[in-house]
């Protein structure tokens, strides 16, 4: 009778509005509130923002007893957690951070028989503690377990790209309470960790409901850094014209998150570097001063991700290209959590592309090394990077390339218009054309981005980049640095000016073949002069 009262969708809108101020819910919402408070198990496949804690929120409301959520960060269970207390919602959760104190207050009133906690929020660590199974099934015997909430589910799959061995634990969950509905939650669209995550988890004959990926308050955007002159300053420019907004702008390394903070705080832009690099205390402080719109942009590292509950952020910048169409979605996801207008910019550049490469063929090499049965996903990885090559290097909409990365068949009409592929298609088609002339240049020499350097010094420091950045990879060989020297000879004959007052791309890949033959026929030249001395 109690199920029945509270399932009607009727007495769920009330508790929505009452609770959370919310009119009505939202995509599939309902469904999934609706098929867990029957007792049935779900995989709910929801796009960041969508609003996927009120599936587990509400049935916590509908029913007397516990739902319990595992979540794998702790800030991000605290943050839930006082956010529901605000709203006098009695939620708790147990961690390691927590004083023994604390803990016992907890587990008294889980053990009362008449527990007063609604919501109860734990890692998955703590899942695969006896003790905490033996308290759970008590709870379950009692019948006051009413539902058990995998948040961020994906991160039990391998193939994912957020995989956590603790995660892989949640497996007993099914073993050990049988009939308590599961509800398995994630924003990661690709199929084949759908599936992992259903056979896990052990869902039984789950209700699976997916919702459109499309973020359509997010306007996609890419920019060239080879072809920009500078492109710390152009992020500097993009972030000061977007005035006194919330911005994270992601990089692959560490010493980037630092240079380019320097940099950005240099110019009056109120940011910090965040990663793992730095001590917990530091890191902490800077979230907590982000979050509270002390700082107005994180320089960071991936480690900067998961659980970062800030609803307004309005740009998420990629100053390196990401290693995956889905880690990419995830993290540019970020942005426009409150639906407002927002922005993913992403910085592509060419030997960023052959950077992440290179670190996907090494983990590549290791993988296959250690096991056979790894291989598959590694091959994966470099297929999974391709299509956020395509997305940056190839034409058309890039909303499109995103969604059709996860199997959704959409026409580009969706966009309207918001990306810069559909906003402005002949300058895009402009610099891929330019792009395309770039990459012809560089595979040859790698000296198009020195060409375009503005000052003698650039070059110098561009020529040194060049050569720190092949022995860091340890892949340079002696041919290698000969090209590039050789190509930064051919640059320096080039004069610049008369390089950008050339107009089209032919022309431009005219001059540089010109002033390449040159160079080699005067090098020819002067070998044989060489010889011919030395004979002498
Ligand atoms: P997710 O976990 O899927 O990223 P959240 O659960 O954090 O999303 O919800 C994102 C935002 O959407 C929150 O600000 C939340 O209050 C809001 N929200 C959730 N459901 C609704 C709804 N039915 N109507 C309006 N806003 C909603």
């Amino acid at each position: 009778k109690d199920k029945q009262r509270n399932c009607g969708k009727e007495a769920l809108v009330k508790l929505l509005r009452w609770n959370f101020g919310h009119p009505d819910f939202r995509g599939n919402q309902l469904e999934v509130i609706q098929a867990v408070l029957s007792g049935r198990d779900c995989f709910c496949l929801m796009p960041t923002g969508g609003g996927k804690s009120m599936c587990y929120q509400i049935p916590a409301l509908a029913k007397t007893g516990i739902v319990l959520v595992i979540s794998p960060l702790i800030a991000l269970m605290e943050n839930q957690v006082t956010a529901l207390k605000e709203k006098g919602i009695a939620a708790d959760f147990l961690s390691s951070t927590q004083t023994s104190q604390l803990k016992n207050k907890i587990h008294e009133d889980l053990d009362s028989g008449q527990p007063t906690i609604r919501l109860l929020y734990v890692t998955p660590e703590l899942i695969a503690t006896s003790g905490f199974m033996s308290r759970l099934k008590r709870i379950h015997g009692r019948g006051l377990l009413n539902l058990i909430a995998v948040d961020e589910a994906h991160c039990i799959s391998s193939w994912g790209h957020d995989f956590r061995p603790s995660y892989r634990k949640l497996s007993s969950l099914r073993n050990h309470l049988q009939d308590v509905p599961i509800l398995a939650l994630t924003a990661t669209a690709v199929p084949k960790v759908q599936k992992d995550v259903i056979d896990s988890l052990n869902l039984q004959n789950p209700l699976v409901l997916k919702s459109s990926f499309n973020r359509s308050n997010i306007y996609y955007e890419v920019r060239y850094k080879d072809l920009l002159d500078d492109t710390y300053a152009d992020l500097c420019d993009v972030l000061k014209s977007a005035g006194d907004v919330c911005a994270i702008v992601y990089c692959l390394e560490r010493t980037t998150c630092d240079d380019l903070s320097t940099h950005l705080s240099k110019n009056g832009i109120s940011c910090a570097a965040y990663h793992a690099g730095l001590n917990n205390k530091l890191r902490s402080s800077v979230l907590d001063d982000w979050l509270c719109s002390k700082l107005q942009v994180v320089v960071a590292t991936v480690a900067f991700g998961m659980g970062i509950d800030r609803k307004d952020v309005r740009i998420v910048c990629h100053f390196n290209i990401p290693k995956s169409m889905e880690a990419f979605y995830q993290e540019s996801g970020r942005a426009g959590r409150d639906q407002l207008p927002s922005r993913s910019l992403l910085y592509y550049g060419v030997d960023d592309r052959k950077r992440m490469e290179f670190i996907l063929s090494i983990a590549e090499n290791k993988k296959s090394q250690s096991s056979n049965s790894q291989q598959g996903s590694s091959k994966k990885s470099m297929s999974d990077f391709n299509l956020m090559v395509e997305y940056c290097e190839g034409y058309g909409c890039r909303r499109k390339k995103i969604l059709e990365s996860f199997g959704e068949q959409v026409s580009a009409s969706l966009c309207k218009k918001s990306c810069d592929a559909c906003k402005h298609p002949n300058l895009v088609t402009k610099y891929l054309e330019e792009l395309t002339a770039a990459i012809a240049v560089r595979q040859r020499h790698g000296f198009s981005k020195i060409l375009m350097s503005s000052s003698t010094d650039a070059i110098e420091n561009e020529r040194f980049s060049e050569f720190w950045n092949r022995d860091d990879e340890a892949s340079g060989s002696e041919e290698d640095i000969s090209d590039s020297e050789d190509g930064f000879e051919v640059a320096k004959s080039v004069s610049r000016s008369k390089f950008s007052k050339t107009s089209g791309i032919n022309e431009k890949m005219e001059l540089l073949q010109r002033a390449e033959e040159n160079y080699y026929q005067n090098k020819t030249h002067d070998k044989k002069a060489n010889k011919y001395d030395k004979n002498a």
